[in-house]
């Protein structure tokens, strides 16, 4: 299995050296060669424990890249009997109406579904990394949970050095603390002076610069990684196969970069039964404009909503997107050009119309949002934080004919002011991380400057040659 990138101007990777990289070198994004399907096999997923369905996918999309004995391995640290996930099932699924169903992916280390594909993606690096007896640079830049689940995955991991950009004063405290109270000598939080677009765009700014990367071995892992990709769509074949009976089940994804809800298109193409795909976003809802009108158009400024990690202007999977609905890499690359100079571009009417077979977008305000919160705790006496909260509020549950599936994307304990003035109570974080503010905190703090933040990963990473 090949992977090209999305603008056509890098030369085809493999699937480790598409890992390892995150961008491609001409700025796009690495998408496979061609879909993989998994056929009939599909129908068992539903029945296979998480680790295996995760090796299966693994197989499909690394190929020969992995083998089987390196496959089992990675996909055991990441998800069997000794993971770091608290659920055996580690995407539990709880039903909350005949059609209607949440589903967990907030069992892992850091409390948000990040922790998912991350802890996949640590031990993928570190087997990559010591075959071919090399060491690495991650950055990563953060809207409020990639980055705790970078620094959980990848602490322990010795050929790496992991920094982390977050937007100063925009992330929630818990989140915060999960990046920069970890004690690893190899994890460097930077507070950036401003919002996490800007934090995207140095990290994008550091890739360009060939010279800087190459010395750096750079690597990524935002959901640009295609890895985070893969790993993430095992949630979805699991949980569709599940509930198929035998027609498709529908998805609500709250969105902000698309990655997710990305994944979930990555598992229809395998061949999961799934219909339609929701794309909840907050006020910051380029995406729901975009497949609403075919516009994908930034707003002057992103917003600071009660939904965080959703604060995103410029959401990187739609260009993924947007080149499986054209296979048109020219048509993306210039896209992407009239993106960066005059803010926006228009999706061609077959793409927009191929797009809207899976997917629909819709958004919901910080009240709007609040509102569920409190509604939801009164009908199932349960807490939810603001994300899970944003797709109940986009999509209001329709009267099903076929399951639909909402996904819970943090844990409630992550944002206790916002849960608590909805429901008046407040969550305690898990007791896996209840010393969370007793540890100390190591954060430097940079200007929106990506020559301040090369300074600084110079002088502090060990790939640096
Ligand atoms: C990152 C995040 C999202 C959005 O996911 P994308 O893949 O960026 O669309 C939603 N909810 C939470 C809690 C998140 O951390």
């Amino acid at each position: 299995m090949r992977y090209t990138s999305t603008r056509g101007g890098a030369a085809p990777a493999s699937f480790l050296d598409a890992v390892l990289a995150g961008l491609a070198p001409d700025g796009g994004l690495y998408v496979p060669e061609a879909w993989p399907s998994l056929g009939g096999w599909v129908r068992e997923a539903g029945l296979r424990d998480y680790a295996g369905v995760a090796s299966v996918v693994l197989e499909a999309f690394a190929g020969a890249a992995l083998s089987p004995a390196a496959r089992h391995e990675i996909t055991q640290r990441a998800y069997g009997p000794q993971s770091a996930f608290d659920a055996s099932a580690i995407t539990p699924l709880i039903q909350l109406g005949a059609n209607h169903w949440l589903l967990d992916l907030a069992r892992g280390p850091s409390l948000a579904f990040k922790d998912i594909a991350m802890q996949l993606i640590a031990p993928l690096y570190d087997h990559a990394l010591a075959e071919r007896d090399q060491r690495l640079t991650v950055v990563c830049a953060t809207s409020g949970d990639t980055g705790g689940a970078a620094v959980e995955a990848l602490k322990k991991s010795d050929r790496v050095d992991l920094f982390v950009l977050l937007p100063k004063g925009r992330v929630s405290d818990v989140q915060r603390r999960f990046m920069t109270a970890s004690g690893a000598a190899n994890v460097h939080a930077i507070e950036i002076d401003s919002d996490f677009d800007a934090c995207q765009a140095i990290v994008k700014a550091l890739f360009a610069d060939a010279d800087f990367a190459g010395r750096a071995s750079l690597s990524g892992v935002n959901s640009i990684n295609w890895a985070r990709i893969v790993a993430q769509s095992v949630y979805f074949l699991r949980t569709a196969s599940a509930l198929s009976a035998p027609g498709p089940v529908d998805f609500v994804v709250p969105s902000g970069n698309m990655g997710d809800a990305f994944a979930g298109f990555v598992a229809k193409k395998l061949g999961a039964p799934i219909g339609r795909i929701g794309l909840a976003t907050n006020s910051n809802n380029i995406l729901a404009r975009a497949l609403q009108t075919g516009r994908y158009e930034r707003a002057a400024q992103s917003l600071a909503t009660i939904s965080p990690a959703m604060d995103i202007q410029v959401a990187s999977n739609f260009e993924r997107l947007l080149y499986d609905a054209t296979g048109d890499a020219d048509l993306v690359a210039g896209a992407y050009r009239a993106l960066a100079q005059s803010g926006g571009f228009d999706a061609p009417p077959a793409a927009l119309a191929a797009m809207r077979e899976t997917f629909s977008g819709a958004d919901a305000n910080d009240a709007m949002t609040k509102a569920e919160i409190t509604r939801f705790f009164e009908e199932e006496g349960a807490l939810i934080c603001p994300h899970t909260a944003v797709g109940f509020a986009a999509f209001p549950q329709p009267a099903a004919d076929r399951p639909v599936v909402y996904l819970a994307t943090a844990h409630p304990a992550k944002f206790p002011e916002t849960v608590e003035e909805a429901t008046g109570v407040r969550p305690p974080l898990p007791p896996k991380c209840a010393d969370l503010y007793d540890r100390p905190e190591q954060v430097a703090a940079l200007p929106a400057d990506a020559e301040a933040v090369k300074a600084l990963i110079r002088e502090r990473s060990r790939a640096w040659v």
